[in-house]
């Protein structure tokens, strides 16, 4: 699953590159399908089945949409947030990771949105190798992005991950009684996960547009959304779509 992981690093290391004010969301789709295929790695968004099959490799969302935003002509502009979520399986084992990238230069509140997002991911993260239910790391995530004064996404959450893309357990990133009670897990070694904190700006509540697929908020405020795949070791959560480490390569030995 490490090898999988490094394969959606580089993709999305691609994808950042391209993120400028003019390019299109369709552009950097077929650069990710063109690199997944280069590398050997099978796209697994493409043709989930939904009210109509999902037709792109990347999921990219800008501004107020969420998640499950589908490429295509529209070209970025200086200001925008842009989403990019992406997943392949190598060697039969998946890997899922999301970032959000500012378009040129985007007002502060923006900003201070990216950091939230990516600062509750890393929060998950060290959470992991210190707690041992998922319950408590899910309190303190939703905690830290109440604290910044934004809204954690509660109609989509975080999955299991390993031979499929989605896999028991769900992996929410705010924490109910109910879930307390009925769902939650244990961070055991073997456990792989995707942790993918969704966050707004302005409310919780989010809509789907008539492409039966992409998420906007309902009050139109931007929303940002990182991912990773973890797994948790005996030595502690390890991410598995994170950059290459000394002694690693991201070209797929066989
Ligand atoms: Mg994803
Ligand atoms: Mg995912």
């Amino acid at each position: 699953m490490r090898r999988t992981g490094l394969v959606v690093w580089g993709a999305h290391q691609l994808a950042a590159s391209m993120v400028r004010p003019g390019v299109t969301t369709g552009d950097i789709d077929k650069t990710v399908e063109e690199f997944f295929i280069r590398h050997g790695a099978v796209p697994l968004f493409k043709g989930v089945p939904g009210k109509v099959p999902f037709p792109a490799v990347c999921c990219i969302s800008v501004n107020d949409e969420v998640v499950h935003g589908i490429p295509g002509p529209r070209v970025l502009v200086n200001g925008d947030i842009v989403s990019i979520d992406t997943g392949c399986s190598f060697n039969g084992w998946c890997g899922d990771s999301a970032m959000t990238h500012p378009v040129g230069s985007v007002d502060p509140q923006a900003r201070k949105l990216l950091e939230c997002t990516s600062g509750v991911l890393a929060l998950a993260i060290q959470l992991m190798g210190q707690r041992s239910r998922w319950s408590d790391v899910a309190t303190e995530m939703a905690r830290y992005v109440r604290e910044h004064g934004f809204s954690v996404v509660e109609n989509f959450v975080g999955h299991g991950i390993g031979r499929k893309m989605h896999e028991d357990p769900q992996v929410p990133n705010f924490c109910t009684p109910a879930f307390r009670r009925n769902h939650d897990f244990e961070l055991v070694p073997g456990l792989v996960i995707a942790v993918e904190p969704m966050v707004n700006m302005g409310t919780k509540k989010v809509r789907v547009m008539p492409d039966h697929w992409t998420q906007c908020t309902v009050d139109g405020l931007p929303s940002a959304h990182f991912e990773h795949t973890i797994a948790i070791t005996e030595t502690g959560p390890v991410v598995l779509t994170a950059a290459p480490v000394s002694g690693e390569s991201l070209e797929p030995r066989s």
